[in-house]
């Protein structure tokens, strides 16, 4: 069996999460893991890198990449490629994915999986779980060869032992870039990250309208030291901004506890929160699809329960 190669990601210097969710991925297969590690001033990162799931670390640390560059980055990852021969080159779904990802594939002729949410070892060949029809299906794919694939961040937790490592520098050709870096514009800090937040209540049409969140989801959000986040009609009819829509045209969440009030539970909603590790509803109807997925299932108007857990908690706290 071949090993895997993991294209670790490094944004203002740190490695992002989500290569640390590759290295679960990588590790749980059972084979040998090859992760690639390119920026400028990374050695130590590569270092924790290599400690934390990242197997043997390939290092390209050189100014040229102390920003992203395409073609930069596609030149390292083919050197690591043609060093380690990989059956899987792993790299996350994120803008920087999208865009160095394919053409790696498309260089090294073989398959490519895009937005895969899960990936295991079945009789020799990798299988990548990706969904389809807006989450309605998880359709399965097998590898039959060599395959470069984008994994969603969010699908695994990050690696969280400790693994022998080690880091050796990589020699690559980054002098061919036909494009140059010329700034990055950090756009406006909005409200919230939802990928991060360990506790999520999340309101939906049937909070009825926009003054309810401040007044009534913030507040138990806040209570319990957690992030508000919505359903897509609230985000449509301009309630909220897009950043707190969470679903399969939102954000993927996977917190430690999801309360979902006036959420009917539509399948775009519930592929976005279904990996939360326990869901609370609050629905009037009994017959509510989130009650499905729902650890805890309140049939009651959520303008009583909603308060009253709020004062709960903030009493629980003093
Ligand atoms: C291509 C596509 C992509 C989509 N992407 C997303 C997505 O990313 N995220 C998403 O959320 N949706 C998405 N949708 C929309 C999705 O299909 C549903 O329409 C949407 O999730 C419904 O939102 P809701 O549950 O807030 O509203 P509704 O379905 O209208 O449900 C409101 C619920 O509130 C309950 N309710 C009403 N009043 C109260 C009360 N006082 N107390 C308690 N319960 C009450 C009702 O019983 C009902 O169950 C997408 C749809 C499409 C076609």
């Amino acid at each position: 069996m071949g090993s895997i190669l993991i294209v670790a990601e490094v944004q203002n210097g740190s490695i992002r999460e989500a290569s640390y969710e590759l290295a679960s991925f990588a590790q749980k297969l059972g084979r040998e893991v090859h992760s690639l590690v390119i920026g400028s001033g990374v050695a130590g990162e590569a270092e924790a890198f290599a400690k934390k799931g990242g197997g043997t670390v390939h290092l390209v640390d050189a100014e040229a990449a102390a920003n992203y560059n395409v073609d930069v980055y596609a030149a390292a990852i083919k050197a690591a490629v043609a060093a380690t021969s990989p059956d899987a080159v792993l790299i996350s779904n994120t803008p920087t994915g999208w865009d160095v990802a394919p053409r790696i594939a498309a260089a090294q002729d073989c398959g490519f999986v895009s937005d895969a949410f899960d990936v295991a070892e079945e009789g020799g060949s990798l299988v990548f779980k990706r969904r389809v029809f807006n989450g309605k299906l998880d359709a399965q794919i097998t590898a039959s060869g060599p395959v470069v694939a984008t994994m969603q961040p969010g699908g695994t937790a990050p690696f969280e032992g400790t693994t022998d490592g080690s880091v050796s520098a990589l020699e690559a050709d980054l002098s061919g870039a036909k494009s140059a870096f010329v700034e990055v514009k950090v756009a406006e800090a909005k409200g919230v990250d939802l990928s991060k937040a360990e506790i999520i209540v999340s309101g939906g049409r049937g909070v009825g309208e926009p003054e309810k969140f401040p007044e009534v989801i913030q507040p138990l959000a806040d209570a319990l030291g957690g992030a508000m986040g919505a359903s897509r009609p609230v985000v449509d009819a301009g309630w909220l901004p897009h950043e707190y829509q969470v679903g399969s045209s939102g954000q993927i969440v996977t917190p430690k506890l999801y309360i979902a009030a006036g959420i009917s539970g539509a399948i775009q909603h519930l592929v976005g929160m279904k990996g939360s590790n326990f869901v609370i509803a609050i629905n009037k109807d009994p017959d509510a699809p989130i009650f499905e997925v729902a650890d805890v299932g309140v049939v009651a108007d959520l303008f009583e329960v909603v308060p009253a857990l709020t004062e709960a908690v903030s009493a629980a706290k003093g």
